[in-house]
């Protein structure tokens, strides 16, 4: 996506307004994973999660955002097991084993929300469960560099570092996280790969999504003819968990709310919690 070169400092009660909204895209999620076990389709989903968010006054903001072939029509996207992102939520149905990645975006007061979780259906291996936790690990370790006087390469470098060198996945270049606001995508480009000390200077103020998207084994990916769905070239499985922050002095303030969606997950006994096994 085309996006400027401008980037936007949040006031504090800007930055109040971007949580409310992100809040609201984490309990989305959350009653999203209620409704989530075997038989279920991806369009039934979608349905719960666009009745909740417009029952809060909301607006889903993926719905009609501007493709190259057409525009997206869901609440939020859908990507099981192989699909990387951007996954359009159809007839197809959950099943055991399945890993269910499902990234939701609101708009509200002006302002907008975006975040992110890999859902487990069921027993899933080993490694995979290892590829879902470090990929929140990755997370975890990227806003932990979301502070002022990093620069933007820190947050890219620490995903990578974990992802590639520590546990030899694959980060995707094709897709990266972004500034967010009045936009849902606003500059900066905040890329899972970087180099350490480098690019822009982060300062307080700055809201982004941060968004690893890691692959199990290669980093290559395709573009489906849909012009959305991306797909790893080798079938093997990638995950995705997305945070909003708001970069501030000592640590950055997490405006979304991961524990809430893990709470439904533990009540769901469709679902595994996303931890190590071993
Ligand atoms: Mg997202
Ligand atoms: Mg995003």
């Amino acid at each position: 996506m085309q996006i400027g070169s401008r980037f936007h400092y949040k006031s504090a009660e800007e930055i109040e307004l971007i949580r409310k909204n992100c809040l609201l895209v984490t309990s989305t999620l959350a009653e999203v994973a209620g409704h989530v076990k075997p038989g279920v389709t991806g369009l039934a989903l979608d349905a719960i999660a666009e009745t909740y968010i417009r029952d809060h006054q909301a607006v889903p903001a993926f719905k009609g955002y501007p493709g190259s072939i057409f525009d997206f029509p869901g609440t939020l996207c859908i990507s099981f097991n192989d699909v990387v992102v951007h996954g359009i939520p159809d007839q197809t149905e959950i099943k055991e084993g399945d890993i269910v990645s499902i990234d939701c975006g609101v708009e509200m007061n002006g302002f907008f929300g975006d975040a992110a979780f890999t859902f487990a259906v069921g027993e899933i291996s080993e490694e995979v469960m290892d590829l879902l936790v470090t990929t929140r690990e990755c997370l975890d370790m990227a806003i932990g560099q979301a502070v002022a006087g990093n620069r933007l390469g820190d947050i890219g470098y620490a995903v990578q570092q974990h992802a590639e060198v520590n546990h030899k996945y694959g980060v995707i270049r094709e897709m990266v996280g972004h500034g967010i606001g009045r936009d849902l995508h606003e500059p900066p480009n905040v890329p899972n790969y970087g180099k350490r000390g480098k690019g822009p200077l982060l300062k307080e103020g700055l809201t982004i999504a941060i968004e690893p998207m890691i692959n199990l084994a290669s980093r290559d990916v395709y573009m489906k003819k849909d012009g959305w769905t991306l797909v790893t070239k080798d079938h093997k499985p990638s995950a995705h968990y997305e945070h909003t922050v708001a970069v501030q002095k000592a640590e950055a303030d997490v405006l979304s709310d991961h524990t809430v969606i893990d709470e439904a997950v533990k009540n769901n006994v469709n679902l595994s919690e996303i931890r190590r096994k071993r």
